[in-house]
């Protein structure tokens, strides 16, 4: 224990001396310690004494790994992709130089420790004594074979080399679970030989995880997750406990400052899968091994992969990442006794398994028949149809969330929804994120908003890059505030209030006809926006800006309406969008007006990426205008392809705006104004920074107000109140 003391230390110091480099550059401190993430417990447990198999399942648990296959659909096709994967009749391969393409030695090693954990796997799935040989020296001369080649020659430290860390996280993952099931067939002499492998290279991975990754980051974690499997597997080794330890404070190091407290993951969606690939597999050896379960720790995890989805199931595109399945069916398991918000009765596994079963994988499965690649981003590393066929358990039974569809997360994040159906023509889903950046992988996106509807995606955010992390467009143009549907106060987007502080959420309403939230943020040179997002009726979405800038300035409301055509002029424009892989044939109508005297709207093109390589340019808005204290009002409304808007106008008194948006017999009518000053229109009067009324057959039937004291149409008092108030109600 003193010893994993003295390493935390150790770790602490040499990150805020990294974080001292950093701060020459962008003046200020990294402060990994002040977010609101979790840990889980540090102190290593392993078991009395080794037992084999035990990382997965037990020698007793084997017969019910092997009948699972016939137990449903699911379950056979997760047995057809791992008994007819290429990886358990490809020839061994030859060992690499320490001069060939980094591609050619990243594969080797990659397939050929996929090739020993499927290989090691099969052993437990036949009764065929002949079959069960062939696996055994198939296992056996893989793990023989672990780290031949150059990989100690190689620094992982080198960027982009063929074993970045973040590979041997999954290498040693899958040699430690090949080993666990081939291990009871083992002579004494091939245990030794295969054992000193392993041994070596959980000690070269101990000393060196820090070196490699000083920082908290996926590339710390990865690792840290694949070293505590295998020191699992080797729990007699001597040196076990000491490896656990390291694996156990780097992992805390990553999700105590990538994750927030309820879940969220601040790299992106992306990187969430991407590190899903090792904790999962982890956490589940480690609750296997030493009963140590982990899983309630990552419960918030499992809890936002639900809350963040789509309307078609995917983790949105913000941050570095494209779109993302959520593999929450992998987890479910874990979760057969759990609790959650996401429902009234039902355990968290149900809400997992039906989150997966309602995923539309359309997108992903063109991309991999596109490229061969699956959407993990470790395909040549990771075993995900045998993972899936491993976690899946076909007695849990799918369940639909039947808590508010709309879900305000303390992180920063809000999902506004209408149902939790996923890919259903009726379905509207706005997410509006407000989550204190961390210092890997960020876009400029405060306060920016996606929108999918009609099962299409609509608003978007520009998405991570065109194909990879080192391209120039990344940086120069996809994490730039001008691709993310922020208001730019003099082309800059709001900031945190303070380093991993998130910006402020409030005026919180969640009723079943009306939704509401207002976030705000502070720019760095001065000023503040504040946002609100109104889900009137459910249906459609307003979002109304106050920008106060003290010094004067140029704010700018930008819009990407997703990947389609564009047109419409003056405050109008419509996006179409053609049936794609994202989603069928639809509709965006917006309309944009702003309180400044020289407010204008104008056309713009920019980049969009949703999946690797499928980018395109597609046409944005910019509307903007200049002062101290200015209003912007968008109103977006999806629709069915071909269908029609609802007739949208606007007047304007100085820096008060009324926009009245017509449907049918219903008429909403919406105030912004910065602060909440006497308003006097024909049809509305209020004092509050924001109202909305809605009146069904010239009758009003719901209102909703921020900071009002009053409310009145031309016929009615709908409100008075001696202090302020924001509420919202149906009459
Ligand atoms: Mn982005």
């Amino acid at each position: 224990m003193i010893n994993l003391h003295i390493k935390s230390i150790f770790a602490v110091v040499f990150g805020l001396f990294l974080a001292s480099a950093v701060q020459a550059q962008d003046k200020v401190e990294v402060d990994y310690e002040s977010y609101s993430g979790f840990t889980c417990d540090p102190v290593p447990k392993l078991p009395a004494k080794e037992v084999h198999p035990s990382l997965w399942f037990t020698a007793d648990q084997a017969a019910a790994m092997r009948v699972k296959k016939d137990q449903d659909e699911q379950a056979a096709g997760l047995w057809k992709q791992v008994s007819e994967s290429q990886f358990l009749i490809m020839d061994l391969m030859p060992e690499p130089t320490i001069n060939d393409d980094k591609k050619v030695v990243h594969q080797y090693y990659g397939y050929m420790a996929q090739a020993a954990k499927y290989s090691g796997f099969m052993i437990w799935m036949t009764e065929d004594e002949t079959e069960k040989q062939k696996f055994i020296d198939r296992t056996v001369a893989l793990l023989e074979r672990a780290y031949d080649g150059p990989v100690y020659e190689l620094d992982p430290k080198e960027k982009s080399g063929p074993t970045d860390e973040i590979y041997l996280g999954t290498w040693i993952q899958n040699y430690a679970a090949a080993y666990d099931w081939v291990q009871p067939f083992l002579t004494q002499e091939q245990d030794k030989a295969i054992r000193a492998r392993l041994v070596k290279q959980c000690d070269y991975l101990s000393k060196n995880i820090y070196r490699w990754t000083s920082r908290p980051h996926n590339h710390l974690s990865k690792p840290a997750w694949g070293l505590g499997s295998c020191a699992l597997a080797l729990s007699d080794e001597r040196d076990a406990i000491n490896w656990l330890g390291v694996a156990l404070n780097a992992a805390n190091e990553n999700t105590k400052y990538f994750f927030s407290a309820d879940g969220i993951y601040r790299e992106g969606s992306h990187y969430l899968g991407f590190s899903w690939t090792n904790f999962l597999p982890f956490m589940i050896n480690y609750k296997n091994v030493s009963g140590v379960n982990q899983f309630e720790d990552f419960k918030p995890v499992m809890e936002w992969g639900v809350a963040v989805r789509n309307s078609n199931g995917w983790l949105p595109n913000i941050e570095d990442s494209f779109i993302r399945p959520f593999p929450g069916h992998m987890a479910a398991a874990m979760y057969k006794d759990t609790q959650t918000f996401l429902h009234s009765s039902a355990p968290l596994s149900e809400i997992l398994m039906w989150a997966w079963n309602t995923t539309d994988m359309k997108p992903f499965e063109a991309y991999t028949e596109r490229t061969t690649y699956n959407w993990t981003g470790a395909t040549w590393d990771y075993t995900l149809p045998l993972d899936e066929y491993l976690t899946y358990d076909p007695t849990i039974k799918p369940t639909m969330p039947d808590s508010s569809p709309t879900v305000f997360l303390e992180g920063g994040q809000s999902m506004f929804r209408n149902t939790w159906k996923t890919s259903a023509p009726e379905g509207r889903y706005l997410l509006f994120q407000g989550v204190a950046e961390a210092d890997n992988h960020e876009h400029y996106e405060h306060l920016s908003f996606i929108i999918s509807a009609e099962a299409q995606m609509m608003a978007s955010d520009g998405g991570y890059t065109r194909k990879s992390y080192g391209e120039k467009m990344r940086t120069q143009w996809y994490k730039q505030a001008v691709a993310h549907n922020v208001v730019t106060l003099n082309g800059e987007a709001p900031v945190d209030p303070a380093q991993n502080v998130t910006p402020v959420s409030r005026h919180r309403i969640n009723t079943d006809f009306f939704d509401f939230e207002e976030k705000e943020a502070p720019y760095a040179s001065g000023g503040k926006l504040r946002r609100a997002i109104a889900f009137a009726g459910e249906s459609y979405f307003v979002v109304a800006d106050i920008v106060s800038a003290p010094k004067g300035g140029e704010a700018t409301a930008i819009l990407h309406g997703g990947r389609g055509t564009m047109e419409g002029d003056e405050n109008y424009r419509v996006w179409n969008y053609e049936a794609d892989t994202y989603g069928p044939a639809a509709r965006l109508h917006v309309w944009t007006f702003g309180s400044a005297d020289d407010f204008k709207i104008e056309d713009a093109e920019g980049e969009l990426t949703y999946l690797k390589g499928d980018f395109a340019v597609f046409p944005y808005t910019k509307a903007s205008g200049n002062g101290t204290e200015q209003v912007i009002l968008q109103v977006l409304v999806p629709s069915a392809q071909g269908k029609g808007g609802p007739e949208v106008s606007s007047v304007k008194q100085g820096n008060q705006i009324l926009v009245t948006v017509k449907d049918g017999d219903i008429t909403d009518t919406y105030l912004l104004q910065p602060s909440p000053a006497p308003a006097e229109f024909d049809t509305l009067k209020s004092d509050a920074t924001f109202a909305w009324v809605r009146e069904e057959g010239g009758k009003v039937s719901k209102f909703a107000v921020r900071e009002a004291t009053n409310l009145k149409t031309n016929r009615t008092v709908l409100m008075e109140s001696a202090e302020a108030k924001t509420e919202a109600k149906a009459r």
